[in-house]
């Protein structure tokens, strides 16, 4: 469920007409409802109730300062993926015994910053990275605390480029290795070893993959601890799924989800953490652009628009579907025709939509794609040399641009001129 509703034939983001925002900053631009980022939030948050735990927002999924500030005043914790994002979470205001910190290659100076600026964990993913942090916590007289991510060698049924938890991806140690990685770990003295970390991919649409992945990690949590290894924080990942398109059969829900947590790994008396990201964001956010022209083809009409591949990747990088729908209500029973929906980018994979249905549009008409509030913005590039695109909050009947567009001279002053030119 999101508010980004029809309202008197026009489109809302809550209280605030999608129209009046375009007319203010612009076309294309981001807009998230605050109303669906803390609904989200709070669908994890008590699906979870009754057991010790946090959740830490993935902020890779979309990472603008105001987004952070709303959840964390919701007490989110927050999962993040290099220093930048440390940091960014910082600036938001949440306090290092809040901030998980992932991924399979974290440096040296990115540890140090974490660990002089306080975390909560590390989820460490090989034994290359666990010397080194121990290096780096015992250069600092700390102890890093730590949980290693494991690989459950589970089919994720996502797409390729978003699975993670099968033996053949980048990702953690192999599970069939973890009680000798876990002893590794426990002789290091600048490690504490304090839990176990999965996370087996992103956009998963059906709960069987986590049951099993978490089946596992229920019998390895027994099989540390009876190694003598203290393991009381469970570290789940994020990964459940979206509707991206409202015809297809809804993924399972967070209190599903929830409760598969608690069948499967309530007895062992963890701390529970998990680390959604695109749940959280995806629904809450819309990418709003305008047709620049209709032009008709052999075969088919394209729909040509000022958003572009630069601005949502996704399309173009996962084959992903966003429900693109026009700001203006169209009426009950009106025509639809099919359109390519494409951007003005010079490279043909700058398609959205092929042959999508759309009720006739004319240039000048504004639409919005949907679930685009995850892995939109914190993807887009200048590619083209077209600026970011601004974001807005929307909160009720206020909004406020949360990042604004660059001019083009600071795009262009970015650049710096060798003295030999
Ligand atoms: C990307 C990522 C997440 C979030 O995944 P979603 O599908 O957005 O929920 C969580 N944990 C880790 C380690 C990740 O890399």
């Amino acid at each position: 469920m999101d508010h980004f509703l029809y309202r008197d034939g026009a489109l809302y983001a809550e209280d605030v007409p999608v129209a009046e925002i375009a007319a203010s900053v612009g076309t294309p631009f981001y807009v998230y409802s605050t109303a669906t980022l803390e609904r989200h939030f709070r669908l994890f948050d008590e699906a979870l109730e009754g057991m010790d735990h946090l959740v830490c927002y993935a902020m890779k999924a979309a990472s603008n300062q105001a987004i952070l500030k709303t959840l964390a005043a919701l007490g989110a914790g927050m999962d993040v993926v290099s220093g930048g994002e440390y940091l960014r979470a910082k600036a938001a205001g949440v306090p290092g015994e809040r901030i998980v910190f992932s991924g399979i290659g974290k440096t040296r100076d990115e540890m140090r910053l974490a660990l002089e600026g306080g975390i909560r964990q590390f989820n460490v993913e090989s034994e290359p990275e666990m010397e080194a942090l121990n290096a780096v916590a015992l250069e600092l007289g700390l102890r890093a605390p730590i949980t290693v991510r494991v690989n459950p060698d589970v089919d994720a049924k996502t797409h390729a480029k978003i699975a993670t938890g099968k033996s053949e991806n980048k990702f953690g140690i192999p599970i069939t290795r973890a009680r000798t990685v876990y002893a590794h770990a426990a002789a290091l003295p600048g490690l504490e070893v304090i839990g176990i970390d999965v996370h087996i991919g992103s956009q998963l649409t059906d709960l069987e993959p986590f049951a099993l992945a978490y089946a596992k990690v229920a019998e390895l949590t027994e099989a540390l601890r009876a190694d003598g290894h203290d393991i009381r924080r469970l570290d789940l990942g994020g990964g459940l799924g979206i509707p991206y398109t409202r015809s297809n059969t809804a993924p399972p829900l967070p209190t599903e989800y929830g409760a598969l947590i608690r069948d499967t790994l309530g007895h062992l008396g963890c701390e529970i953490e998990i680390e959604p990201g695109r749940l959280i964001a995806g629904n809450a956010g819309l990418l709003v652009s305008e047709v620049i022209y209709v032009k008709s083809g052999e075969d088919r009409d394209f729909l040509i628009l000022d958003a572009a591949m630069n601005d949502l990747i996704r399309p173009a990088m996962y084959d992903a579907w966003h429900d693109i729908i026009p700001v203006i209500e169209p009426k009950p029973g009106a025509a639809q025709q099919p359109y390519d929906i494409v951007g003005p980018v010079c490279e043909s994979g700058d398609t959205f939509a092929r042959a999508r249905m759309m009720p006739p549009l004319a240039a000048g008409d504004l639409v919005a794609f949907r679930s685009a509030g995850a892995y939109g913005a914190v993807m887009a590039s200048e590619y083209n040399t077209r600026p970011l695109i601004p974001e807005v909050l929307v909160h009720e009947h206020q909004f406020a641009v949360i990042r604004a567009r660059p001019s083009f001279d600071e795009i262009i002053n970015r650049d710096t001129i060798p003295e030999w030119l």
